[in-house]
C-alpha cells in the first residue's frame, strides 16, 4: 500500500526535473538540491514499504511467488524457498520460471517427471498460463504440495503453495483404516445416504459386489424401510444407542449396533458408518436373559419372572379390575425322595410334578418354579375362593396319583397355599409373601390340604419376626435369666429341688413367656445359645444352695441336633463345682420320636456323667409309654393337663394313679405338675406321688429369693 501512496508524488518529481531542464538559475541549484533530497527520501519510503511487504509475505505459513508477465521471478516468500529448497539456489530476481524448472526436471527435483520430463513440464506451464486451477506436485523429498496460480492485470502471475504432505497422510491412513479394517464400514452421501465407498469387511459380511454395494442408498440395506437412519436428518455424530436390522445379499436379517461420523472424504461431506454386527451377542444375551429367569431343570419362569408377571397382573387389574390368585404348591416330603432314591429320581418327579401341573391349568393361567420342591401358580380371571379352592383341590388330586420313574412307582403330596389379588397385597412381594404364609398353615394343619391366607396369619408373622429380633438383643445383653419353681417331696413337704423356667424380662412388653419365645429360639437356631446360658446359670446358682438340692433344667429337642449339647453340660457343671448328680435334664416326648441313635447316645452319655434324666409333659405325647422303653428314665413328671380336676375327675384320677404305680414299678421318681389345690394335693399324696409342682406351693421366683425359701423351710417346711 506504501508503494502505491508514493507514486502519484515520484511522478510529480519526474515532471519536475523536466521543467528544472528548461530554466537554470542559482535559486534553482538550491531547488534542485531540496528535491533531490526529497526523492531520496521518497526512494527510501518506498524501500522500506517493501521491506514490510516482503516481511509481511514471509511470516506467511504458504508459500508465495511473483512472477512477471515473461514469466521471471520478482519476488517469493521464505516458505516458498522452504518448499523448493533443493530448486531455491535458482530462484533469482529476473531468473526465468521455466529455467529453474528444468533445471530441476534434470537434477530430479521433481519425481512425478522422471521419464516423461518433456511432457511434464509442457503440462506444468500450460497450468501456469491457465491459472485459476488447483494442482498437487510431489517433491523429491516425498512432501506433497497444493497449488494455485492466479493471473493479475497485466499478465503476472501470483502462485501460492500449501504444504499439504499432513493432510495427505492422514487420507492416507484413513483409507487404510477404512479399507483394511475388519469391521464393515460404509461412506455415504449425508443428504440421501447413497452410499459411496465401502471396505473389504463391508463386502465379505453383507455379500454384495462393491459395485452393487455403489448402487444402493442406506435405506436399501435396512430390514424395515420405515426405519429411517438417524444420520440423514442429525448433524452431529452420533453413537450408537439402539438396535438396527439389515438384510444382507442373501436376504438374512443381521442386528446391527451402527456407530456414525461425519467427515469430508476426497472434499466431498461424507458420513462414515461402521456396522458392528450383534447378532451372535444378541443371541448370547437372550440366551443368558431366558437363563437369568427360568429354571433350567423344568424349563419353568422362575422367581423373578413370576414377580413380574405378579406385577403386571396387579398393573392391569389397577385399571380392569380383573383379580387373580396366586398359588404356592409346595409337594410333602419331597427331600427323603431325594435322600433315599438319589437326586436323578428326585429331578424326574419334580418333571413329572411339572407336567401333572401343566395338564391341569388353563393356557392362560402361569406356572413357575420357585424353588427345590416349591411351585407357583397364578390363576387368571378368578375373584371367588371357591374357584380357587377346586383348582387347589384338582391340583393336589393330579399329583397325587403315582408317579413312575424308572423302576419306581412313587406317591408324592403336596400343599397348597393361596393369596387373592389384589385383597391379599397390592405388590408382588405381599402378595408372595401371603401365598407363603398361607403354604406355612396348609403343612401345620394338615398336610395335603389347601389354606387361604388371612391378614391374621401376617400379623402374626410380624409379631414373630419383632420377638426373633428382641430375642436375639436380649441373648446378647444377657437379659434372660432363669427363675426357679420349687419340686417339693410329697411326704416330708420339703423342697427336693427348683425347676429352672426361663424368664424374659421386656423392656416395652414387661415379662413375655417361654411359650411365646422358645418355638420362635428353635426356629431360629437361638435356641442353642438360650439353653446353654440357661445351664450355666443355673448350675452357678444351684451350687450356692443346700448340698442335697437339686436344680432341673429343660431341654429342646434342638439342643440334641446342635451336636455340642454334652459338652455344654459338662463345662457348665465344671465351670459352677456343681456334682453332677444334682443336676436333673427335663426332655419332653418328641425328642424320642425319631429315637434317632445319636439322641439316645446322647441321652447315655449324660447319664453317664451322673446327671438325672426326666420325662417332662409325660402322657401329652402319641406313645408315652413305648418312649419309657427307650431310656431309663430317672423321674416322669405327669402333665399338669391331668393333675387337672384331679378331685372331680375319676378319668384323671385313674390316669394319674397308673402313671404313678407304673413310675413305682419302674423304680423311677414321679412327680405332678400343675398342683394348684389342697385337694389336688392330697389326692395326689393319697396315690402315692412322691414330688409335686405347683402353684398351691410356689411360683417361679427369682435366684435371690431362694435362699430364704430354703432357710425357711429348715423351720417349717412348705406343706405340712
Ligand atoms: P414345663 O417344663 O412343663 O414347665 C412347667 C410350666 O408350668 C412352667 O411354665 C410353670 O410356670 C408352669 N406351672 C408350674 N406350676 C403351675 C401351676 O400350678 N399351674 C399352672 N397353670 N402352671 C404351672 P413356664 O415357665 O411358662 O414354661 C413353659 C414351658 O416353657 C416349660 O414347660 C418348658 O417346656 C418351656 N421352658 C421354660 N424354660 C425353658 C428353658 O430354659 N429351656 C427350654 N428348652 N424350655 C423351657
Ligand atoms: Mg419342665
Ligand atoms: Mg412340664
Amino acid at each position: 500500500m506504501g508503494i502505491q501512496k508514493k507514486r502519484p508524488k515520484l511522478a510529480q518529481k519526474r515532471g519536475g526535473k523536466q521543467r528544472l531542464r528548461a530554466k537554470t538559475s542559482p535559486v534553482d541549484v538550491r531547488e534542485i538540491v531540496r528535491r533531490r533530497a526529497e526523492a531520496e527520501a521518497a526512494i527510501a519510503d518506498a524501500r522500506k514499504a517493501h521491506e514490510r511487504l516482503r516481511d509481511a509475505l514471509n511470516i506467511l505459513p504458504q508459500g508465495i511467488v511473483f512472477l512477471d508477465p515473461e514469466g521471471r521471478y520478482i519476488l517469493w516468500n521464505k516458505k516458498y524457498a522452504e518448499i523448493y529448497k533443493r530448486s531455491s539456489d535458482l530462484f533469482k530476481q529476473g531468473a526465468k520460471f521455466e529455467d529453474t524448472l528444468r533445471v530441476g526436471v534434470a537434477r530430479g527435483d521433481y519425481p512425478e517427471a522422471i521419464g516423461r520430463e518433456e511432457k511434464w513440464l509442457a503440462e506444468r506451464l500450460s497450468r501456469l498460463h491457465k491459472p485459476g486451477q488447483r494442482h498437487e506436485q510431489t517433491l523429491a523429498d516425498g512432501r506433497c504440495v497444493l497449488i494455485e496460480e492466479r493471473q493479475t492485470g497485466d499478465g503476472s502471475v501470483i502462485g501460492l503453495r500449501v504444504d499439504i504432505t499432513e493432510l495427505k497422510q492422514r487420507e492416507a491412513s484413513f483409507r487404510l483404516l477404512f479399507e483394511g479394517n475388519p469391521v464393515p464400514m460404509i461412506l455415504c452421501a449425508p443428504d440421501d445416504g447413497h452410499i459411496r465407498y465401502v471396505n473389504d469387511a463391508a463386502i465379505e459380511h453383507y455379500g454384495f459386489a462393491r459395485d452393487e454395494f455403489h448402487k444402493l442408498k442406506l435405506r436399501d440395506l435396512q430390514a424395515f424401510e420405515s426405519e429411517m437412519p438417524w444420520i440423514l436428518d442429525d448433524s452431529g455424530d452420533q453413537q450408537n444407542t439402539r438396535m438396527w436390522k439389515h438384510v444382507k445379499a442373501d436376504g438374512s436379517l443381521i442386528d446391527l449396533a451402527i456407530y456414525s461420523r461425519k467427515l469430508v472424504y476426497n472434499d466431498q461431506p461424507m458420513v462414515m458408518l461402521a456396522l458392528v454386527d450383534m447378532t451372535e451377542r444378541k443371541r448370547a444375551e437372550a440366551r443368558l436373559a431366558f437363563m437369568a429367569q427360568h429354571d433350567s431343570l423344568t424349563g419353568l419362569p422362575n422367581r423373578n419372572l413370576l414377580r413380574q408377571r405378579v406385577d403386571e397382573l396387579l398393573a392391569h387389574g389397577r385399571r380392569s379390575g380383573d383379580k387373580f390368585a396366586l398359588l404356592f404348591v409346595d409337594l410333602d416330603n419331597f427331600k427323603t425322595i431325594n435322600d433315599t432314591l438319589g437326586h436323578g429320581t428326585g429331578d424326574q418327579l419334580l418333571k413329572s410334578v411339572t407336567k401333572r401341573l401343566r395338564s391341569t391349568l388353563r393356557d392362560e393361567d402361569a406356572i413357575a418354579r420357585l424353588g427345590a420342591d416349591e411351585f407357583a401358580i397364578v390363576q387368571t380371571g378368578c375373584g371367588r375362593p371357591e374357584e380357587v379352592a377346586l383348582l387347589a383341590k384338582r391340583l393336589l388330586e393330579a399329583i397325587n396319583v403315582p408317579h413312575l420313574i424308572g423302576d419306581h412307582s412313587i406317591m408324592i403330596g403336596a400343599s397348597i397355599g393361596i393369596a387373592m389379588a389384589p385383597g391379599d397385597g397390592d405388590n408382588s412381594e405381599r402378595l408372595m409373601k401371603g401365598a407363603d404364609m398361607a403354604l406355612s398353615r396348609a403343612k401345620q394343619d394338615a398336610r395335603g390340604t389347601f389354606s387361604f391366607f388371612e391378614a391374621e396369619m401376617d400379623a402374626r408373622a410380624q409379631a414373630r419376626r419383632r420377638i426373633e429380633t428382641d430375642l436375639r438383643a436380649a441373648i446378647e445383653d444377657d437379659v434372660l435369666c432363669p427363675h426357679y419353681q420349687p419340686l417339693i417331696d410329697l411326704k416330708s413337704g420339703r423342697i427336693t429341688g427348683f425347676e429352672a423356667l426361663v424368664r424374659w424380662p421386656h423392656a416395652e412388653r414387661g415379662m413375655i413367656p417361654p411359650s411365646e419365645f422358645i418355638p420362635v429360639a428353635e426356629e431360629t437356631g437361638l435356641i442353642s445359645a438360650l439353653g446353654g446360658l440357661m445351664l450355666h446359670r443355673a448350675c452357678a446358682d444351684a451350687a450356692q444352695w443346700a448340698d442335697e438340692v437339686r436344680v432341673a433344667v429343660n431341654l429342646s429337642p434342638l439342643q440334641f441336633r446342635a451336636g455340642n449339647l454334652l459338652s455344654t453340660v459338662m463345662d457348665a457343671l465344671k465351670q459352677s463345682g456343681l456334682a453332677p448328680s444334682r443336676l436333673e435334664l427335663e426332655i419332653t416326648e418328641t425328642l424320642l420320636l425319631d429315637k434317632s441313635d445319636q439322641v439316645l447316645a446322647t441321652l447315655h452319655a449324660l447319664r453317664a456323667l451322673g446327671v438325672r434324666i426326666s420325662m417332662d409333659d409325660f402322657g401329652t405325647g402319641y406313645s408315652s409309654l413305648s418312649y419309657l422303653r427307650s431310656f431309663p428314665f430317672d423321674k416322669i413328671k405327669i402333665d399338669q393337663s391331668f393333675v387337672r380336676d384331679l378331685a372331680s375327675n375319676r378319668d384323671a384320677q385313674a390316669i394319674v394313679r397308673s402313671i404313678i404305680s407304673l413310675g413305682m414299678g419302674l423304680g423311677v421318681t414321679i412327680t405332678a405338675e400343675g398342683v394348684e389345690t389342697e385337694a389336688e394335693f392330697s389326692c395326689l399324696r393319697a396315690e402315692g406321688c412322691h414330688e409335686g409342682q405347683g402353684y398351691l406351693f410356689s411360683k417361679a421366683r427369682p435366684n435371690s429369693d431362694i435362699a430364704a425359701l430354703l432357710q425357711a423351710q429348715v423351720a417349717k417346711p412348705l406343706v405340712a
